[in-house]
């Protein structure tokens, strides 16, 4: 395949950004960019008047609540954990199913080639299946991310041991590192399990080679999130784990995800929206960091990285404003940080950057194309700026996975997408019909009286 023509942010120190150029696949890999490249009989696609960049890639997401999408929108983080506790018991293998499958889909809308899927819903091995499942028959790029089943029970000093049927999907569905689906452990940290059953847990993704994805730092009633320094005693820190939100998390716990390795997955709609506290964005950058971003939850918010960027972005530069009106307002942060962050920052904190990220020679070839002709991006002056700041859905035109098409000409490939959606409506009436009414504290912020939404 040839692209032709199209204006390629690489986000890759060699390759630059280059205006009017060809992108050559061979085999689902980048064989070469540059000007005027030959076709060679390759099936050409019209790059012209559109932007080039890697696929977003989405660090942190909960798919399996798709079907949950705004059932809480206006809730606090502790009434939502009241609310995941409600219904993730209920979900059938079949709901995991439905909902990963369409919020892999909606995140290939939204041009997220690569998605971490935190999965806490294994609730029986059957319901791993049917999450690794849904994944898979999207096309998307995915890690995996076992977790535990939902429900109370698993948090609150847990003495549960995260079910030792990661070991089996680590063996029948993730054998092999050259495939697009790819294993990780969503794992609990010292608060919402024991020491000792932590330390287990942690030991077991090592053991199974699997990188460990965490949520730490969350401010919650009567709580202070020290997961961090609680996992540093421990001895458990490492490069292997990417820690997400970090917002309550102290100063000398970033010193110690920075000097460990650690990457560091930042859902700023969410965090801000529900209270998690404020995203942590510069302060890790201070310290070397360069942190991913995700999408978290759609019950309660956005489900695409353009949001997520802009949230981030204003959120950031409003940190560096002061109470002194003599002090000239000064951010340094800027939309190139932000694109960065959304993929090949991504990328890393998947462990997947020698894959993916950017666009380069040798590289897998997610890339997206977003239009540029639309009202909403043009004119364009600076593509970078018209990707961060302006674009969204509406300007998404391709999507290639690994050389092929998931989206195209500005529409999904993946037929029975209205069949999907009746599902996954049939799978929500059923959840919140059998949830029955939520405590008043969470019910007041649903949008709905969620026993009206059951009948
Ligand atoms: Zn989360």
């Amino acid at each position: 395949m040839l692209i032709r023509g199209t204006f390629v942010l690489s986000l890759d120190p060699e390759v630059g950004d280059r205006a009017d150029c060809d992108v050559l696949i061979d085999d689902g890999v980048i064989a070469e960019i540059g000007q005027g490249l030959p076709d060679a009989g390759a099936e050409v696609v019209d790059g012209t008047r559109t932007i080039a960049i890697p696929g977003f890639v989405d660090t942190h997401r909960h798919t399996w609540q798709t079907a949950l999408r705004g059932v809480l929108p206006a809730c606090s983080l502790d009434e939502y954990v009241v609310a995941r506790c409600r219904f993730g018991p209920l979900f059938t293998p079949d709901d995991v199913y439905v909902a990963n499958l369409l919020g892999s889909l909606e995140a290939l809308d939204a041009g997220i080639t690569t998605m971490l899927d935190w999965s806490h819903i294994s609730n029986t091995p059957e319901h791993a299946d049917e999450a690794v499942r849904g994944l898979a028959d999207s096309g998307i790029r995915a890690v995996y991310a076992h977790g535990v089943p939902a429900g109370t029970e698993w948090g609150g000093q847990s003495t549960l041991a995260h079910p030792d049927d990661a070991r089996r999907l680590r063996e029948r569905y993730f054998a092999s590192d050259d495939q697009l689906l790819t294993f990780a452990m969503a794992l609990r940290v010292p608060g919402i399990a024991a020491p000792e059953v932590v330390v287990d847990d942690w030991r077991l993704a090592r053991e199974l080679d699997a990188r460990i994805t965490a949520h730490v730092g969350m401010r919650m009633v009567g709580r202070r999130g020290a997961h961090v320094s609680g996992l540093a005693k421990l001895g458990l820190l490492g490069p292997d784990v990417t820690y997400v939100h970090c917002n309550d998390s102290s100063d000398d716990e970033l010193d110690l995800i920075a000097a460990t390795g650690g990457t560091v997955s930042i859902a700023p709609f969410v965090e801000m929206a529900m209270g998690h506290g404020y995203p942590p964005t510069g302060r890790f950058l201070e310290r070397g960091v360069r942190p991913s971003l995700s999408v978290d939850v759609t019950t309660s918010g956005p489900g695409d990285m353009f949001s997520q960027m802009r949230t981030a972005f204003a959120a950031e530069r409003m940190r560096a404003f002061t109470d002194d009106e003599h002090v000239p307002f000064a951010p340094t942060l800027t939309p190139r940080d932000m694109l960065e962050f959304a993929t090949i920052e991504g990328a890393r904190a998947c462990g997947l950057e020698s894959k993916i990220g950017s666009l380069a020679p040798g590289k897998d070839a997610d890339i997206v194309l977003l239009r540029t002709d639309l009202l909403n991006v043009a004119p364009v002056y600076d593509p970078v700026a018209a990707v961060v700041l302006h674009a969204d859905l509406s300007n998404v035109d391709t999507v290639l996975v690994r050389g092929r098409f998931r989206k195209r000409e500005g529409r999904l490939v993946q037929a029975g997408l209205p069949s999907f959606v009746a599902r996954a409506e049939r799978s929500r009436e059923r959840i919140l019909g059998a949830a029955g009414p939520l405590t008043d504290a969470v019910a007041a912020h649903t949008k709905h009286d969620p026993v009206s939404i059951a009948d």
